[in-house]
């Protein structure tokens, strides 16, 4: 700090753009335009995380909803880049905007449904499937991964979290449940809303 050019104190004044700027994943999920689907705050907290943006790496993020994922991604880190995969119209553009409006849009490209639409992309650093997860789709993601690239993939349905329970016993990484409760109006007291729990598959390929 003796050395500094400048004075970080004067750094603090000046650059005061407050919460709503800051590029800790896990923001707020009214910052997004939604229509409900999208990973909830500390969900995706965890997620972004687990990903491990670093650097120019290119995301995979399948099932895009409302681009959430990726734009806390490419916040975290703006050498990175991201693929968003999404096969609703509405959603698809609800997520260019929100991708503009938190000032990625420039790193950020659009794409349709998987798996069709994986085959055409540039090779991933790191995959996120929050949505359309099947077999198929999980495996063209692994197959397209690069070395040591992360995967990082969501389940709500046993069926999907039956997936994961396989996958983890044959290519290792990490395997959890998630659970949040938030606090929500009941009558005219209060209560922990539970949402529902979410298995979570990490792994380095
Ligand atoms: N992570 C997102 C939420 C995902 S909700 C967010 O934070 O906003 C799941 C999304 O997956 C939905 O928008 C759904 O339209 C999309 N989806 C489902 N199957 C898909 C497929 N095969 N290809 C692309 N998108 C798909």
């Amino acid at each position: 700090w003796a050395n500094s050019p400048v004075d970080p104190l004067n750094i603090v004044a000046v650059d005061c753009a407050g919460p709503r700027r800051s590029r800790m994943p896990g923001r707020d999920d009214d910052t997004y335009d939604h229509d409900g689907q999208i990973t909830k705050s500390t969900i995706r907290a965890i997620t972004v995380a687990a990903l491990e943006p670093a650097g120019p790496q290119l995301l995979w993020d399948i099932g895009s909803g409302s681009g959430s994922v990726a734009i806390e991604w490419l916040r975290a880190d703006n050498r990175g880049r991201a693929v968003a995969f999404e096969q609703n119209a509405d959603r698809a553009e609800r997520l260019t905007t929100n991708a503009r409006r938190h000032g990625v849009g420039h790193r950020l490209s659009l794409r349709g449904a998987a798996p069709e639409a994986l085959s055409d992309a540039p090779p991933p650093d790191a995959v996120f499937i929050g949505g359309g997860l099947d077999e198929k789709v999980l495996t063209a993601a692994w197959n397209a991964l690069r070395p040591s690239g992360r995967i990082v993939v969501n389940a709500v349905t046993v069926e999907n979290q039956e997936i994961l329970v396989r996958w983890h016993a044959e290519r290792g990484g990490t395997l959890r449940r998630l659970s949040v409760e938030t606090v929500a109006p009941l009558g005219t007291m209060t209560t922990w809303r539970p949402a529902l729990p979410i298995v979570q598959w990490a792994a380095t390929r």
